[in-house]
């Protein structure tokens, strides 16, 4: 009986070797064909190999629609699409010849989305031709939504549930470089509670805390655009943030949010302003530059709270740069 040469036998072994690695790996050819589809990955995928060896199909595994995968952009050398088309990646210098990646997949075969960590490398021949390219997949879905889970704990205030104040100053920072970037203007309004102390003194610190939670649910829900951020500074006194926002736009928004909470008519027996609670707001808006310091809006923001408070409080009052803050709005004894 003739025997198979060594080199085939060693070949024959590679492969069946890859076939049952613990690790999801597949293994496209120079043309970018799936030559081998091991069994954790029909696994992680749904999709058996017998359906995408020998196609060019292996990205149905993955996505909904054509696109490349680590493995193509390998191959192919586009590193440009890098960027567009994962959520993070290594500089390909960082990782020798080969790629490494991390994206959600939608999995359309296995109906759940995925978070995988990918990584790509080349097979050369003994000339340094590119052979095949084998891509190994790890899930890390669960890790990956466990830390998006503490980020937004991180984020959260524990009264309300609304963003913190560090998530707060993070994002200022942020939206102000952005609007000094694009010369667009970002208005901040800045919520204070009204004789909260007295409200604390009278009903009890745990309603005081409940009135807390009714003002920044109100408050939240009078915001509209998905770009606004709604937080808690501190104490009784709240913030919402406002990118691509005038002045008159945000004097809106606090109208709005200063009107829904004396509609919630929450009594407030000790108030100086009325029988119910009432909010201070203070408006600041801005056309950024690069110089000024973002905290500056919460400045002027304060300034324009400060005068709504002596002004007799339960307004608005807009920060006016030239001159002294304006109050935007009688009060509701007044009207
Ligand atoms: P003004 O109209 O000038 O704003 O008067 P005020 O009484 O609201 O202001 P002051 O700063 O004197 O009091 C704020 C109060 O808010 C005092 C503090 O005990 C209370 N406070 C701060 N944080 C919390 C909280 O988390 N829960 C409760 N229940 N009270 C809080
Ligand atoms: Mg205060
Ligand atoms: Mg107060």
């Amino acid at each position: 009986m003739a025997h198979k040469p060594i080199k085939d036998n060693a070949h024959s072994f590679a492969i069946r070797l890859m076939q049952h690695l613990v690790v999801p790996t597949f293994v496209l050819d120079a043309e970018r064909r799936v030559m081998i589809w091991n069994k954790a990955c029909e696994r992680l995928t749904g999709i058996p190999a017998k359906e995408v060896i020998g196609t060019q199909d292996h990205w149905r595994a993955f996505y909904d629609a054509p696109r490349y995968c680590l493995a193509d952009i390998l191959t192919l050398g586009c590193l440009n699409d890098l960027d567009t088309l994962y959520t993070a990646h290594t500089e390909p210098s960082e990782t020798g010849n080969g790629l490494r990646a991390e994206n959600w997949c939608t999995m359309p075969q296995i109906g759940s989305r995925h978070y995988l960590a990918i990584d790509a490398g080349p097979i050369f021949d003994d000339h340094g031709k590119l052979i095949a390219v084998v891509e190994t997949l790890r899930d890390m879905t669960e890790q990956q939504n466990a830390q998006t889970a503490l980020q937004n704990l991180a984020a959260c205030d524990g009264l309300t549930g609304i963003a913190n104040r560090r998530a707060f100053d993070e994002r200022l920072k942020i939206e102000w470089a952005r609007a000094a970037r694009d010369q667009q203007p970002i208005s901040l309004l800045l919520l204070d509670v009204d004789f909260f102390k007295r409200y604390n003194d009278n009903y009890g610190h745990q309603q005081g805390d409940e009135c807390l939670r009714l003002v920044a649910e109100t408050m939240a829900a009078s915001v509209f655009r998905a770009t606004d951020l709604p937080a808690r500074y501190g104490g009784e006194e709240f913030v919402v943030l406002m990118p691509n926002t005038n002045q008159k736009g945000a004097q809106a928004v606090a109208e709005r949010v200063g009107e829904r909470i004396r509609t919630l008519a929450l009594p407030h027996a000790h108030s100086d302003v009325a029988a119910h609670v009432t909010v201070s707001i203070g408006v600041s808006s801005a056309l950024p530059c690069t110089e000024q310091a973002a905290s500056s809006l919460v400045a002027m923001a304060d300034t324009a709270l400060y005068s709504a408070k002596h002004a007799g409080r339960d307004r608005v009052v807009l920060f006016e740069p030239a001159t002294a803050p304006t109050t935007a709005e009688s009060t509701a004894s007044e009207r």
